[in-house]
């Protein structure tokens, strides 16, 4: 049994999977491989799936199934898993991260002073403290973050289409108010044809002037040129991203504005979560390896 790793993964998998078969990070054996490990960068479309003759495995390190052909999968009879549980503390920490980083003026702040320059005067940071926290997609992520933020004493709102109650948050009925109500929104769905482009003019316009928007979702939720004119204009103060349209993003102006902190896609890249990633995935081999032993 061939297992190709197609994607990066912790440096140790490649050993502990060798128990239960030859392993390779070879792409061009794709055709002999009964197992396909990918992350974000592997694209398993319709095409590559239909290339991929003898994989009844594709394991998904991570959360998002977007870079999947699901239904195209299922219909060949491959199973389709993911490491949902791992990812959940890397990303809302970094999540966390940029909220911290975007009133506090933090890359700003420093980029400045490389170029010899001094901005005590106009980097007026805002604390915090007492701000309403608008958390869009209140699954594993979202929780996790609104734990984060209720240390930090802000007050956490929470939208999602079928989730009444939470301890950690108010739930809203309706984007428009969470959307309307929050200081910070902070995006956390999947995307789905009904979350894509979701964060556009129309949903932009519920918000107060000088919200902050983060996003360490999907970058498809947003509508980019919808964003850079929100920045334009006030409606946002600031806008912190780890996610694109494309790993990475082309000729994207939030890349290059003033008031955005941008970063590739590293919501997942903690040490501690390639560890878990690979624990998870060894675990989902051995099951497979059982079950048909039997
Ligand atoms: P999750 O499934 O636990 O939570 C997502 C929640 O969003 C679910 O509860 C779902 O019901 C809800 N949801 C679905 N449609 C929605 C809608 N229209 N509006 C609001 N909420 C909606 O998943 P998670 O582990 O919390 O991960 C969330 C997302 O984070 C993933 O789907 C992935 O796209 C993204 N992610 C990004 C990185 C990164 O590197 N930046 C890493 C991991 C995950």
């Amino acid at each position: 049994m061939l297992i190709l790793i197609s994607d990066a993964f912790d440096d140790i998998l490649p050993k502990k999977l060798a128990q239960y078969g030859e392993v390779t990070d070879d792409i061009s054996r794709q055709a002999e491989a009964e197992i396909i490990l990918v992350r974000s960068k592997t694209k398993a479309t319709k095409e590559y799936i239909d290339a991929s003759p003898k994989v009844k495995l594709i394991i998904r390190g991570g959360v998002g199934l977007d870079n999947i052909d699901l239904p195209h999968a299922r219909s060949k009879g491959i199973t389709v898993m993911n490491t949902a549980e791992a990812s959940t503390t890397a990303v809302a920490e970094l999540a966390f991260a940029l909220i911290i980083a975007l009133p506090n003026h933090i890359a700003r702040g420093d980029a400045s002073m490389r170029e010899g320059k001094w901005l005590k005067k106009e980097l007026k940071r805002t604390e915090l403290f007492g701000k309403t926290l608008g958390i869009l997609g209140m699954g594993r992520i979202g929780t996790s973050l609104a734990v984060r933020a209720r240390a930090f004493q802000m007050n956490v709102l929470a939208w999602h289409p079928d989730v009444y109650f939470s301890d950690f948050a108010e739930i809203r009925p309706t984007l428009k108010e969470v959307m309307a109500e929050s200081s910070y929104l902070s995006m956390h769905m999947p995307l789905l044809d009904s979350t894509r482009g979701i964060i556009n003019k129309e949903t932009l316009a519920y918000c107060k002037n000088g919200t902050y928007l983060i996003n360490t979702g999907r970058g498809k939720c947003v509508v980019e040129n919808d964003i850079i004119a929100a920045l334009d204009s006030g409606k946002l103060a600031g806008y912190g991203t780890d996610v694109w349209n494309s790993d990475p993003p082309e000729n994207t102006p939030i890349v290059k504005h003033p008031k955005t902190i941008c970063l590739p896609h590293i919501g997942a890249s903690t040490k501690e979560n390639m560890l878990r990633i690979g624990y998870i995935t060894e675990e989902i081999i051995r099951d497979y390896v059982q079950k048909k032993s039997k």
